[in-house]
């Protein structure tokens, strides 16, 4: 029944024309948009259709040299790192105030590139970005070092300096979120940066850095190469000229990249990985709120979070009453062209990611678990999936093991506390949790025995600019956002000098 209750009549047959024209698809190096070196170019495809939406130019090893070499000049010679912070932070300002004025061409070539529904991307997304850009733009000009005691005559300066030339490697799930969360700290910092977005979603980085030159950033600070992993990722993680590497994206990949990194220059390196979030429902918590906050930690953004809550867990005396609710609620999810208002879930990124998902499900419906709702594709054409509960997951199952990075709920049943902290940390990951209780003891016991970056007491995806986020384990490594993004993108100098004759030392 829940199946037949399927919306998929909210699919349009002939997709929304977007409202916006793709502008930019050249690599921006040293504050000009170029050809790659080869003159080649890829196409960015439609998630709605599969259809071309641009071809943009495709870096390589020879345009990542390029762009190193504009940002090694951009930070040897000036002036971003010598010019005053609060030079710095007003143009940071000037940006963010800039974007403002454009998210709604932003929001709506972030929901064609990426399939993310439009109401989504410009209530969500772009305001979190205009955000952790005036976060940031406040840093600037509050990051200084210490003075520190020495035991004999000595002045003793420590130096919070620059780092020098960042790459960061971006992912396609949030593709302006992630660009915030690398390039806020590392420009606050007074670093230069050639960032790498991933080969799904080129557009709007090119935009936004547009828009960053406008508002006074100097040439070659911010170089953006457009392209694929194995090929300009793979250069900028083992370029000998880059100081820092920030990485977001999937374990896999993150082990390849620190691997670059230490067979090369020994860069360090801040990891942003994968999950397999829980997300625990004790038998006193709200339960109509349970379930739909369990519903929106596992199918936003078409269940394309990192931290995704992929792992319900429900105490046994709430089960079947949650699981009733939860498929009830997955069956009203409303699926469709993301341009289309009301429409709570999109395409998925691309067909390998549809593949795979459509795979896990296969694996979940063989290895015994209840299929509640969902489980296939919505339309004929694109990459739409039906959001699709599973019940009687057990911890072994693939579904509960693996990210599936798709709108595909596990339901997990437990008994008591230490069951569940054990239940829920046997994982790889470790990068969020959900708890819910409305018992004091538990939550406090619960969110310390967990082992993941960020815990969520009775509520889920809060993502404020000062929070920090990473993972434990498997997940990452390192912290960003808030306060603990700026160590990734500072050196620490100790200054020694005699004193004579001191007052006092
Ligand atoms: P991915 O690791 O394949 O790609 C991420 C980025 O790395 C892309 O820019 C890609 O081009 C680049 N890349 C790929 N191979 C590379 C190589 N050999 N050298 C250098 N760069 C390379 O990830 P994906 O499958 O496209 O994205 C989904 C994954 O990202 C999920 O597993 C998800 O958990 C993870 N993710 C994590 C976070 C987080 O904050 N922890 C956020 C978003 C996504």
């Amino acid at each position: 029944r829940g199946m037949q209750r399927y919306t998929t009549a909210t699919v349009l047959e002939e997709p929304i024309t977007p409202p916006v024209q793709v502008n930019y698809t050249k690599l921006l190096i040293n504050g000009q948009f170029v050809d790659s070196a080869s003159g080649k170019t890829f196409p960015t495809l439609d998630p709605r259709t599969g259809e071309v939406i641009a071809h943009v130019a495709e870096g390589d090893v020879e345009d990542v040299n390029r762009a190193v070499s504009a940002a090694r000049k951009a930070f040897d010679e000036g002036p971003w790192p010598k010019m005053s912070a609060y030079e710095r932070s007003r143009i940071i300002l000037r940006f963010a105030d800039l974007v403002e004025k454009h998210m709604q061409e932003l929001a709506q070539l972030e929901t064609w590139d990426n399939g993310k529904p439009y109401e989504q991307a410009l209530t969500a997304e772009l305001p979190l970005f205009v955000r952790l850009f005036h976060y940031y733009a406040g840093w600037a000009d509050k990051i200084h070092g210490l003075t520190v005691p020495a035991d004999g005559p000595h002045h003793v300066q420590v130096l919070h300096e620059p780092i020098g030339v960042a790459g960061q490697i971006i992912p396609w799930n949030f593709p302006l979120l992630m660009y915030a969360w690398k390039v806020g700290p590392a420009l606050a910092c007074g670093n230069t940066i050639v960032l790498k977005s991933a080969e799904q979603t080129p557009l709007t980085a090119l935009y936004v850095s547009k828009l960053f030159h406008e508002a006074g950033l100097p040439d070659g600070v911010l170089n953006v190469v457009s392209g694929y992993g194995p090929t300009a990722g793979a250069a900028l993680a083992s370029h000998m000229d880059i100081d820092k590497l920030a990485f977001t994206g999937s374990t896999d990949t993150g082990k390849v990249v620190l691997e670059l990194a230490a067979k090369s220059n020994l860069k360090p390196v801040t990891l942003e990985l994968g999950g397999k979030s829980p997300f625990i429902v004790f038998e006193d918590a709200d339960i109509d709120r349970a379930v739909e906050l369990a519903h929106f930690a596992l199918f936003f953004n078409q269940g394309q979070c990192c931290c995704a809550g992929s792992r319900t867990f429900v105490h046994e005396r709430v089960y079947d009453e949650f699981v009733e609710k939860a498929k009830a609620r997955a069956a009203r999810r409303t699926v469709g062209d993301p341009f289309k208002k009301g429409i709570e879930q999109g395409p998925q990124i691309d067909s390998d990611q549809f593949d795979k998902v459509l795979r896990y499900i296969r694996s979940g419906i063989d290895g015994n678990a209840k299929l509640e709702c969902g489980g296939e594709r919505v339309g004929s054409k694109g990459f739409y999936i039906q959001p699709t509960v599973f019940s009687n997951v057990e911890d072994n199952m693939l579904i509960a093991q693996d990210e599936i990075f798709g709108p595909v709920q596990s339901i997990l049943k437990f008994k008591d506390v230490d069951e569940v902290i054990k239940r829920a940390n046997a994982t790889r990951y470790g990068l969020a949790a959900g708890v819910f209780t409305k018992n004091i003891d538990i939550a406090n016991t619960v969110s310390r025995g967990l082992r993941a970056g960020t815990v969520w007491v009775n509520c889920f995806d809060v993502f404020d600019a000062a929070i920090p986020f990473g993972g434990y384990k498997m997940s990452g490594i390192g912290r960003e956002k808030g306060i603990y993004s700026l160590k990734n993108y500072l050196q620490v100098k100790a200054v020694i000098s005699p004193l004579t004759n001191p007052a006092w030392l």
